[in-house]
């Protein structure tokens, strides 16, 4: 197929410009006679990509000193489980807001380690809302307190964070970091798998306080503290470098885009223009989420019928729109829209919405 509209929900599209810097250096990396995958990631050319890759990130969030940015593997999922590990001791709760799928992945893992508690839930209306920041409910005994910033699978979003000071409050932020720019002060650890906003599968980037890495960890496999990879630069062991390599391309492009103002201004353009023509079609595409939950990065939906949404989605398919379905758990539409999805790309979807409706 010559030209695709990529609306995949992660992995997803990336820069153009990202992937053809790729190519270009693909089997020379900066006249090492190799591929930035052939190289020891012990040697002078990649730890350079490896400090560079942290310190861009470092300076589009604004992150402070008092922070400490480690390249991890075992995906976001790894997380749920590391989170309780390092944090949740006896006779301490893991307090968590359910908002959505992740959510729920999260808490499951947490229960296999210690206490846990809900926040807030906002289950029963199948996830349309985030709660709002008054109904969340904390315990003295919190090790921590966990949201998910953006819900992937149910198209919410948190449109502003808790002020949590007797705990530290734990973001998942893999389906929106970088989307917009970030207080990262209000947060003890952000976490977010790469494979969204920030390059291929293969690192999760963790953003974490560095007192937190004080916390005893003895009983702690070494591979799961997070102090172990804090403390050897995220070279404990072999790092994905390859991508790695792509994260630091990415963020190299955000730069160059303006930074995260630049892209959240785009970022909130191209959700306009999906929401809209879902506003704007007399009830034929209704969105799941509350207008004021909605995410700027995945937008759901559904058709009046099931029939609707199949035909809906098998004609979309022939136009060259990939990746609309929503996901397997929940059916119906989803368009993902993360900083690397084009403008057009929007544009063209709505153009066809409004005449898949006529
Ligand atoms: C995709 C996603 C995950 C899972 O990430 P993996 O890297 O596949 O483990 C977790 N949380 C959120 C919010 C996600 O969007």
């Amino acid at each position: 197929m010559a030209h695709v509209y990529n609306f995949n929900a992660g992995p997803s599209a990336l820069p153009k410009e990202v992937l053809e810097r790729a190519q270009k250096e693909l089997v020379n990396f900066q006249n090492t006679g190799m591929s930035v995958m052939e190289l020891s990631h012990r040697s002078k050319a990649y730890e350079d990509v490896h400090n560079e890759a942290k310190s861009l990130l470092k300076e589009l969030l604004t992150i402070p000193d008092t922070y400490e940015i480690l390249f991890l593997q075992g995906g976001a999922s790894l997380q749920f489980s590391m989170i309780p590990l390092n944090f949740l001791q006896e006779g301490k709760v893991g307090n968590y807001v359910l908002t959505g799928a992740w959510s729920e992945k999260a808490i499951k893992e947490a229960k296999l380690i210690g206490q846990t508690a809900i926040s807030a839930s906002s289950k029963e209306s199948n996830y349309k809302t985030i709660p709002a920041l008054d109904e969340l409910t904390y315990n003295e005994q919190d090790a921590y307190v966990h949201i998910t910033s953006n819900n992937t699978i149910f198209g919410t979003q948190w449109h502003s964070f808790p002020t949590v000071s007797h705990a530290p409050l734990i973001a998942d932020m893999s389906s929106d970091i970088l989307s917009r720019p970030l207080d990262v002060e209000k947060f003890g650890l952000i976490y977010a798998g790469a494979q969204k906003n920030l390059g291929p599968s293969g690192v999760t980037v963790a953003i974490i306080r560095k007192d937190l890495l004080e916390t005893n960890v003895d009983h702690v496999p070494t591979m799961l503290r997070y102090k172990t990879h804090s403390e050897t630069n995220s070279l404990f062991h072999t790092p994905p470098t390859f991508a790695i390599y792509m994260l630091r391309n990415v963020l190299s492009w955000v730069k160059e885009q303006g930074g995260t103002s630049t892209i959240e201004a785009k970022n909130a353009e191209k959700a306009k223009i999906i929401y809209d023509a879902i506003d704007e079609s007399n009830g034929f595409y209704s969105g799941h989420a509350h207008k004021d939950s909605r995410s700027l990065m995945n937008v759901t939906f559904n058709l009046p019928t099931e029939e609707d949404n199949k035909r809906f989605l098998a004609k979309a398919k022939e136009l060259g729109f990939v990746g609309l379905n929503g996901h397997r758990s929940v059916g119906g539409c989803r368009a993902s829209i993360y900083n690397a999805v084009p403008l057009e790309a929007c544009e063209a979807l709505r153009d066809f919405m409004i005449s898949f409706n006529k």
